[in-house]
């Protein structure tokens, strides 16, 4: 974990993947970062602030004759660098070997590993950055769609602090008010009127509640969510799954039960990640003709059913609706579902409908690609619950947490307001409401949790 002289030694790290590269960086933060650079390469120029220079990495004996590669070194001078400290950035060929002799010999020389995150982590403690910021530099690094890389990439330049801002701003000035009220009461200053301390805590809460609604997509977009496919064997469920993950994942046969086991695969629709289950065909009745795989196929089909975020109940658009099916329409019900009424390019296929057994209804061919566009758009406005995209949303239940307890406190100050307890009373609900939303920026957030976020952190990072 990270230590409590942080920002007083200095760290080195590889900051590339542990892997060959075309390039690889070794990076440096602290007050001998250039001392310690000075001594790994042979500079072919001074270093300067936010300049690069070529310099000879120097073999293990330290000679400038014995070059072992060539080097790219950037330096950024504190305060301006991303901790806030001295930075040097060593860009070598992308051999582990070599990074590993720079790193051990930084190491050598007086520097210390960095721990996971604890570059970031001093970014935040020099004042750099904000907590939603730094958590927000992760999910860049771990961003596996390009929405969620924008979603992060708007959080790393503040979108979220920015729209918490005014609301801190006025809770801080209604706090302000009710302490003096409180201070001068006896010099004859006025006393807050119980109405306008209710308007003002009023006004704080819709802020804060479309903040909270904005998990709801900012948690999808950042988590992605998982969608079954179900339904009796040789409907077409494969072909759908392949349909959507647009690659021949699934084995597809005309044979009833081929699909045994669940496959599953990230795909991202509209910028939504899925993680797609495929099923085994879910046979109620048919005892006979199962044997043990597919037994066990079709209990993770259950499984799958039960954990899914999102369903979609595939049926044979020209084979009549069996009581399997019906049953499976009842069994998710009330959950987000959709019917699909697949094979609507057989002769036999039946009139469209747009909706069975109360669940949302709709005609595909995975054959002919037919409605797939369709089934993509209503899976992705299933998965958002019609959520629009915007800036500077909850993206963890860290955050969402702390906008709750604000909401909270704040109803629980209107509430003490309304009973004309006195202000000091009052008082307490609104530094509850400030403290939750200071511990979202990781102004009073305890070293526990910060440690436990910057730990998911990757090394160099
Ligand atoms: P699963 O058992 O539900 O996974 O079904 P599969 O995806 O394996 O498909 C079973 C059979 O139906 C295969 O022969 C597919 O080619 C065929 N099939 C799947 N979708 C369609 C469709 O939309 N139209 C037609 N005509 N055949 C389809």
């Amino acid at each position: 974990m990270v230590t409590s002289e942080t920002g007083t030694d200095t760290i080195a790290a590889i900051s590339t993947p542990p892997s060959r590269g075309g390039i690889g960086i070794v990076r440096l933060s602290g007050p001998q970062a250039v001392s310690i650079a000075s001594q790994l390469v042979s500079l072919r120029q001074p270093l300067e602030h936010a300049r690069a220079r070529l310099a000879d990495v120097l073999d293990a004996d330290g000679t400038a004759t014995s070059r072992i590669d060539e080097a790219l070194v950037t330096f950024f001078a504190s305060p301006r660098s991303y901790t806030g400290e001295d930075i040097v950035e060593i860009a070598t060929h992308g051999s582990p070997v070599v990074l590993e002799l720079l790193l051990r010999r930084a190491l050598d020389l007086g520097a210390r590993l960095a721990e996971p995150g604890e570059f970031t982590q001093r970014a935040f403690l020099a004042g750099r950055i904000d907590l939603t910021q730094a958590e927000a530099v992760r999910d860049l690094i771990d961003a596996q769609t390009l929405t969620q890389a924008r979603q992060a990439a708007s959080q790393m330049g503040g979108a979220l602090s920015r729209r918490v801002a005014p609301v801190k701003q006025s809770l801080m000035e209604l706090i302000a008010m009710l302490e003096a009220g409180i201070d001068f009461a006896e010099d004859d200053i006025d006393v807050t009127p119980q109405r306008e301390i209710a308007r003002r805590i009023d006004a704080l809460t819709p802020p804060l509640a479309a903040l909270e609604a904005s998990f709801a997509r900012g948690r999808i977009v950042h988590d992605g969510l998982s969608l079954a496919i179900v339904g009796r064997p040789n409907v077409g469920k494969s072909s759908l799954f392949n349909r959507l993950a647009e690659r021949d994942r699934a084995i597809v046969t005309a044979t009833p039960g081929t699909t045994r086991d669940t496959v599953t695969e990230r795909i991202s629709l509209g910028g939504i990640p899925l993680e797609l289950v495929d099923t085994a065909g879910l046979r109620e009745n048919a005892q006979t003709s199962i044997d043990e795989a597919e037994h066990l196929g079709m209990r993770r089909s259950r499984e799958a059913l039960a954990d899914a975020a999102l369903v979609l109940v595939v049926l044979d658009a020209s084979q009549p609706l069996q009581d399997e099916e019906r049953g499976l329409i009842a069994a998710v019900a009330g959950r987000p579902a959709l019917a699909v009424m697949n094979k609507c390019d057989l002769e036999a296929a039946g009139p469209p409908m747009t909706e069975i057994g109360g669940i949302p209804a709709l005609s595909t061919s995975a054959l002919t690609g037919e409605g797939i566009p369709a089934l993509r758009e209503r899976i992705v406005a299933l998965a958002t619950g019609g959520a629009v995209p915007e800036s500077g949303v909850l993206t963890n239940f860290r955050q969402h947490q702390t906008i709750s307890t604000a909401l909270s406190a704040l109803a629980d100050s209107a509430n003490a307001n309304a009973s004309s307890v006195p202000h000091e009373m009052i008082l307490l609900d609104l530094y509850r409401a400030l403290w939750a939303l200071d511990s979202l920026t990781g102004q009073t957030t305890s070293d526990d949790i910060l440690n436990l976020i910057f730990s998911t952190f990757c090394i160099g990072k």
